[in-house]
């Protein structure tokens, strides 16, 4: 079997996954991706069979991705992809993305130690690099995470423990990813977070406020298009 190696979230060394690890991380790419479409009921015996594995790491990927808000159980049904977003819940999404985020970007630069600083660039950089994706999927899914992860490192610094689950519980990134698939965003997403960092780099912490939330107003443009 091949071994899977995905970039280690705090090290950023590369380690193998386990089987279980790697049945997830096929499941999520696939969810991630709209191979699975929003809605379609996910056969734990058929995915075993085609993953060339035992139910056993099925189940715990899907309890998992479960718990991440990308897949629903149903009673008598089993699992499904979760339901795409609705343009409402869209709506409240970044309404309230934009109540958290840019204060949070503010806190974080008036906390910043050369430290975080660092953690917070490489957190950014970690988007840019990596080995080439082997294809589009992979590309948008680390994406997706490189992204998240960013945003939490800065959340982190902001010091919030309240704010940051609050964030965390909706597993914002995963559903947003989902909606994008077929945009054209990474781009300049990568240079909103340049304005970010220049901000938090000259101690500016208006400038942090302000690239944060222009920075989730453009993500909301781009991305409002996958209702029209
Ligand atoms: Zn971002």
């Amino acid at each position: 079997m091949a071994v899977v190696t995905d970039r280690d979230r705090n090290g950023g060394f590369v380690r193998p996954l386990s089987i279980a690890e790697s049945v997830h991380e096929r499941i999520y790419e696939r969810i991630m991706s709209l191979e699975i479409p929003p809605g379609a009921r996910i056969p734990i015996d058929g995915l075993a069979r085609e993953l060339n594995v035992s139910q056993t790491p099925v189940r715990e990927a899907l309890t998992r991705l479960e718990r991440e808000g990308l897949v629903q159980k149903a009673h008598l049904i089993g699992y499904s992809a979760s339901p795409q977003l609705t343009r409402k819940e869209f709506d409240d999404l970044y309404k309230f993305r934009l109540l958290l985020e840019p204060e949070s970007a503010r806190q974080a630069c008036l906390n910043l130690t050369p430290e975080t600083l660092a953690r917070i660039e490489g957190a950014a950089s970690d988007m840019e690099k990596g080995e080439p994706p082997v294809d589009r999927n992979s590309r948008y899914s680390r994406f997706a995470r490189a992204d998240a992860h960013f945003h939490d490192e800065i959340m982190k610094v902001a010091d919030n423990a309240t704010v940051r689950q609050a964030m965390n519980d909706q597993h914002i990134h995963l559903h947003i990813f989902r909606l994008m698939f077929h945009s054209r965003v990474t781009q300049e997403a990568l240079e909103e977070h340049e304005h970010l960092l220049a901000a938090f780099r000259a101690g500016d912490a208006d400038a942090a406020y302000e690239a944060m939330h222009d920075h989730i107003s453009r993500s909301r443009d781009r991305l409002v298009a996958a209702f029209e």
